[in-house]
């Protein structure tokens, strides 16, 4: 079994509480407008990883905490499910990011939920909608909601909910290309993929 993978690596500061490790998915369908993940939306052969290989690396980083983003998770949702049941073990804050609204998400794809609420424990959802600029520093825009679903950790959730965006963002390099990590103001997101235009990249 595969997953399209975009992007594995450890350490993360800046998607969710604490040094996480952060799986991003290639693939979207819901293409936002100004999303400035844009690199992940086409999926093909070239991003197939198996999945026990994954599962086996993501249970080698030394923390509890994982990120799961994209491009779309839930495009993926069956294969998805297969990578979280070998990771589960080692992995007791999951927090995904998904564009979907959740809502419609479980009425859609019900027996999927059924299996996916056990091995996540916080969701972030909806799609990124220009203009609906946010202050917090877990959304891209205000319309975006995050689901606790593990009420062990409420606490720090609910203290990582409260927090305001402070401009940090991590860049990262692998396989000689640089990442930033993080999710910026919409209008420094825009100021970032000017620049990158103005100078080809
Ligand atoms: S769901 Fe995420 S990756 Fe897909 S278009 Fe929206 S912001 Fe970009």
């Amino acid at each position: 079994m595969q997953l399209f993978v975009s992007l594995l690596y450890y350490p993360i500061y800046t998607l969710g509480p604490g040094i996480r490790v952060c799986l991003w998915l290639q693939g979207c369908s819901i293409k936002c407008k100004n999303c400035i993940s844009k690199h992940t939306w086409q999926a093909s052969e070239k991003h197939l990883v198996d999945i026990q290989t994954l599962a086996n690396k993501i249970n080698n980083y030394p923390t509890e905490k994982l990120t799961i983003s994209g491009g779309e998770p839930l495009d993926q949702v069956e294969n998805l499910i297969h990578l979280l049941n070998l990771i589960r073990y080692t992995k007791s804050d999951i927090l995904i990011y998904t564009g979907y609204i959740l809502k419609n998400f479980i009425k859609q794809n019900p027996l999927q939920w059924e299996k996916l609420r056990k091995l996540v424990d916080v969701i972030i959802d909806g799609p990124f909608i220009w203009s609906k600029e946010s202050q917090y520093i877990w959304k891209g825009s205000d319309n975006q909601k995050m689901y606790i679903l593990n009420k062990k950790l409420l606490n720090i959730y609910k203290q990582y909910k409260n927090q305001t965006k402070n401009k940090n963002l991590q860049i990262i390099e692998a396989d000689n290309e640089f990442f930033l990590v993080g999710i910026p103001f919409q209008k420094d997101s825009q100021k970032i993929i000017n620049y990158l235009k103005s100078k080809k990249i």
